[in-house]
């Protein structure tokens, strides 16, 4: 047999095992980050909506607040109180006129207002319309928000919007998978973590979410367990899938590189580089000791692994159906060979056919269309084995049946080795019974293989068949054949397998009386069905 490694069987499926779940794993890990990206894009919009509408909101209550700007503080202050108080957000609103707080929603007595502009407020008279403050006119260490609406170039209203809302909308936000959510104005930023204003550069280290806008920037960073819960959702799916794949892909690369497959392909690659070649075994009439014909069997030159027997690859062949192109491949060599004409015309030769061959008629219209009118010079015997079982009984006595129309003869090989023997006969016409080499006595006194043998040439003529007796190794066998009536034989005795040229010179060695016989030579006696 064709040595076939299993380490590398092994090793190479190993591999692609390995690399399936690592490729699995790989896309496994992308789709998680890919989901924990999608967490915090969700995450980050509702945080800047959530802002948004804060800032928003407050905007509109100080843009309501703009009649106001230039009115006396003592006419306005009651509706600047009431929407300080009842307006959401708001610390604080102040109306500013000449660069001056001069009203504010928190103190009615404008002698008690600050009317100096902090100094982190002043950039809003010149354009800045939002601002993180660290305090604020009467809360001086509580952050805020400042929003500036101006109406002139000296005036408008300033409202502070607490730090706690932002801190609170920020916690609000913020869930198991984010560490922290903040709000950024300029280089000040507000955490979910704490109330007090921070550098944004310090509070915002590691974000990895930005949501940019004119007013401000919301930010956010996720929790260390942001990615193992998403793991933890996604790995039943990912790994099941992948011990599917790599199970599957293992079983599809074990198979490939199994003996079966590494001699399937082995064999293909055999027929298309033309290693096989058929030798020929010389079938001697017992009679006279003519030589009337030979047997074609198939050995492999196999570049690496020199000759090598058919018992070897057959078997293979035959189970995967490769058995059909390597005898349309015989049948080539053996038409071009007898094409030579160097055989004695009415030399008959023996194919082996598979039982793969008897399950459609290709094997009949290859013949037909490879050895062509050959046949009519130099008959072909189809040798079927009752080795195998055969499996539809009614189309294989059909291709048996068109053999024999289109002039080949059929010959039931290996009798007897299989218990099957006399349901062959009975089910199929042969014209020749080939008798195993098993049933020849070995010695003088093999009474037993005697009495087996005599019974088989017995039914055999009973039969009308002739009979072709297989592996005759020496003379006391061929002449027991012989007085018993056996009309051909073949084996060492006579010739081994040999090359087609030595065929040819065996054969005319052989054929003294041979063109005298094929003229006498009548064709078997067909059996009487
Ligand atoms: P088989 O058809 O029974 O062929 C006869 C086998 O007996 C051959 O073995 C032959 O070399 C061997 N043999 C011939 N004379 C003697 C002898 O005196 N003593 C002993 N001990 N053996 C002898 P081989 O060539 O190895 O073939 C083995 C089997 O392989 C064949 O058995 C046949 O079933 C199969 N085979 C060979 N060639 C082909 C082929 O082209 N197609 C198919 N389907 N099967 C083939
Ligand atoms: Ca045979
Ligand atoms: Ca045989």
């Amino acid at each position: 047999m064709i040595q076939h490694s299993r380490v590398v069987q092994w090793l190479v499926t190993g591999l692609v095992v390995a690399i399936t779940l690592v490729a699995v794993l790989v896309v496994g890990w992308m789709r998680v980050y890919h989901l924990s990206q999608f967490v915090l894009q969700d995450a980050a919009q509702r945080q800047r909506a959530a802002l948004e509408r804060i800032v928003d909101q407050a905007q509109q209550t100080l843009q309501g607040a703009t009649g106001w700007v230039g009115r006396p503080c003592g006419e306005v202050s009651p509706s600047l109180q009431a929407i300080g108080t009842l307006a959401p957000y708001f610390r604080s609103i102040y109306l500013v006129s000449r660069g001056q707080l001069y009203c504010s929603s928190v103190v009615r007595e404008p002698q008690q207002i600050d009317t100096v502009l902090p100094a982190d407020i002043v950039p809003m008279l010149t354009g800045v319309r939002t601002l993180l403050v660290p305090g604020t006119p009467m809360a001086h260490d509580q952050a805020a928000l400042a929003l500036y609406v101006p109406t002139s170039a000296t005036g408008g209203v300033l409202g502070f919007v607490d730090g706690i809302y932002l801190t609170e909308t920020l916690r609000g936000i913020k869930s198991r998978d984010l560490a922290w959510t903040a709000i950024t104005v300029g280089n000040l930023a507000l955490t979910s973590e704490a109330p007090q204003l921070q550098s944004a550069a310090s509070a915002t280290r590691g974000a990895q979410i930005v949501l940019s806008s004119e007013r401000f920037s919301a930010s956010l960073a996720p929790s260390t367990t942001l990615l193992r819960r998403i793991a933890w959702t996604q790995a039943p799916v990912f790994l099941t899938f992948g011990a599917l794949i790599a199970s599957l892909l293992g079983l599809l690369v074990y198979r490939h590189l199994g003996p079966e497959q590494y001699t399937r392909r082995q064999i293909a690659d055999g027929i298309r580089r033309d290693e096989f070649k058929v030798y020929y075994q010389p079938v001697m009439s017992l009679a006279d000791g003519r030589c009337t014909g030979a047997e074609a069997l198939v050995r492999w030159h196999h570049p690496e692994h020199g000759l090598i027997r058919p018992d070897a690859f057959i078997p293979v062949a035959e189970s995967n159906g490769l058995i059909i192109d390597l005898t349309r491949a015989l049948l080539h060599q053996i038409r071009n060979d007898v094409a030579t004409g160097s055989l004695p015309p009415g030399f008959r030769l023996g194919i082996n056919l598979a039982e793969r061959h008897l399950r459609d008629t290709t094997i009949v219209q290859d013949i037909l269309r490879i050895y062509g009118p050959l046949r009519d010079t130099y008959p072909l015997v189809a040798e079927i084995t009752e080795r195998y079982v055969i499996r539809d009984t009614s189309t294989a006595r059909h291709v048996l049946s068109e053999l024999r129309r289109h002039g080949i003869d059929t010959a039931l090989d290996d009798f007897g080795t299989e218990n099957n023997s006399i349901g062959y006969l009975k089910h199929y016409d042969f014209d020749y019974l080939k008798i195993d080499k098993e049933f020849l006595p070995v010695t003088e006194d093999d009474a037993l293989t005697r009495n087996i043998l005599d019974s088989i040439i017995d039914l055999g003529m009973r039969l009308g068949l002739m009979i072709v007796a297989e592996g005759v190794e020496n003379a006391m066998q061929a002449e027991y054949l012989r007085s018993r009536g056996v009309q051909y034989a073949q084996g060492y005795l006579f010739c081994r397998p040999v090359a087609f040229d030595e065929l040819v010179h065996f054969a005319i060695q052989h054929a003294n009386a041979a063109l005298v016989a094929v003229k006498t030579d009548v064709k078997p006696k067909r059996r009487a069905s």
